[in-house]
């Protein structure tokens, strides 16, 4: 990390211009001419970053800029801002909407995917653009917020449905709307009775710590319960202005959950995700989820193997502190949502003995009780919570009755059999 006068663009910017949140806006990197002040770019990488600005676009925050080694091609801080002209190159399982979120949208900027809880879109801006973002298709094309009736819609439906118990507020970065444009539709959430929960989701504590200020923290503290999911990658982002955003939250009561993106170059190795989560604890921030790279287009060069993944969670859980251990998600082509994905620990199962092995390879047999599973079960009823349990979830739902096979539509064998 330099110091900003170090920098020949920011040289005579004093600390109260640097510390405030609006200078480091108006003053984000936009241009490829103010890049080459901050850091040392080759011809190619020139060519590159002006390719890629041909279809995305960039806004670097000089806070997070000056994190960026001039000298390092392969800084993990830089491979997350600067564009690369690997952008532009698009493989045919790629595409602008991978999680089919549209298809999953009952009103513009509202994506209702899970039974009980929806994910309200409330802005388009970000303070920097990620080179990784999977909702580049709506995000940072122009410096947008949602439409006062974009955002009526998206509460109307709300209130409509009130299965809807938790709301998750993104975008873009809803922390770079004004306290007063956010406490409106904060508000407004809690005004629904059966809105018990709201989340945000914003990565200003990692590229514009300082936006988290005071007044914005005890403003949100006055609709708990409030929690913030924000989006670290990499140790380096974790400086004492991020930590100081955390820990202002975290002093107004609001539990603090970090999402990362595995990343190829930046934190796709054991050791750094394990430095990654130890300091995240360190600042109060609780390790959510590591989701794998989406099939966004023109993300390929940043995409890992899903093994790479597992040999990560391998190397997290009972290496460090649980509670450090983040689920491994991807979320599914095509809309269907988040699915955990672990390393294998059950060796085997027989009829009364599970074998199970621990993150050493220490080899153990679980020795199962015998019962009837279905004493739980009187008079139709369950004795634990009173309903019949009709209706299994998941796969095991779907093949209830007398089904007992699942068939893609389509399939040939079926089709010739008589
Ligand atoms: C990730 C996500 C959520 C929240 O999922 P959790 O597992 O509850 O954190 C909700 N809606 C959509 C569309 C999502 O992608
Ligand atoms: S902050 Fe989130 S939404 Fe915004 S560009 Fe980065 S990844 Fe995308």
């Amino acid at each position: 990390m330099r110091h900003w006068q170090d920098i020949p663009l920011w040289k005579g910017v004093s600390a109260e211009e640097w510390n405030d949140w609006r200078w480091q806006w108006r003053n984000r990197i936009e241009s490829v001419e103010q890049l080459t002040e901050v850091l040392s770019l080759t011809p190619e990488a020139i060519a590159g970053v002006k390719k890629a600005l041909t279809r995305v676009r960039m806004a670097i925050t000089p806070y997070y800029a000056s994190l960026i080694d001039p000298d390092d091609e392969r800084c993990p801080i830089r491979l997350q801002a600067v564009p690369r002209g690997d952008e532009t190159a698009v493989m045919p399982w790629e595409s602008v909407d991978p999680l089919d979120e549209e298809a999953d949208s009952p009103v513009e900027g509202l994506v209702h995917r899970y039974p009980d809880r929806v994910l309200f879109l409330v802005t388009e801006q970000c303070s920097m653009y990620c080179r990784h973002c999977t909702r580049r298709r709506i995000v940072g094309v122009t410096d947008k917020v949602a439409p006062p009736e974009r955002i009526e819609q998206g509460l109307r439906y709300i209130r409509e449905h009130s299965e809807v118990r938790d709301v998750l507020v993104s975008g873009g970065d809803p922390l770079t709307l004004s306290d007063e444009y956010l406490e409106r539709i904060i508000r407004a959430l809690r005004e629904i009775p059966h809105v018990e929960i709201i989340r945000i989701g914003s990565r200003v504590p990692v590229v514009l710590p300082q936006r988290v200020t005071e007044k914005l923290a005890a403003m949100l503290a006055k609709y708990h319960p409030i929690y913030v999911n924000t989006h670290f990658n990499h140790p380096k982002e974790i400086t004492p202005e991020a930590a100081k955003a955390c820990a202002i939250l975290a002093d107004h009561g609001i539990p603090l959950g970090n999402q990362s993106v595995l990343l190829r170059g930046v934190n796709n190795c054991p050791e750094v995700m394990k430095s990654l989560v130890r300091g995240l604890l360190r600042i109060r921030v609780r390790p959510y989820y590591i989701y794998q790279c989406d099939l966004t287009w023109g993300l390929d060069h940043f995409r890992t193997t899903i093994a790479e993944g597992l040999e990560i969670m391998e190397a997290l859980r009972g290496h460090t502190t649980g509670f450090a251990v983040p689920t491994y998600v991807v979320d599914a082509p095509g809309g269907g949502g988040k699915i955990p994905l672990n390393p294998q620990y059950i060796l085997s199962m027989g009829p009364d003995t599970v074998v199970v092995r621990n993150y050493e390879g220490v080899i153990s047999a679980y020795k199962e009780p015998h019962y009837d599973v279905t004493e739980r079960m009187e008079n139709g009823k369950c004795r634990l919570c009173g309903g019949d349990h009709k209706g299994s979830v998941g796969v095991a739902g779907l093949l209830g009755g007398t089904k007992v096979s699942l068939v893609p539509e389509g399939n040939e064998r079926l089709s010739r059999r008589k």
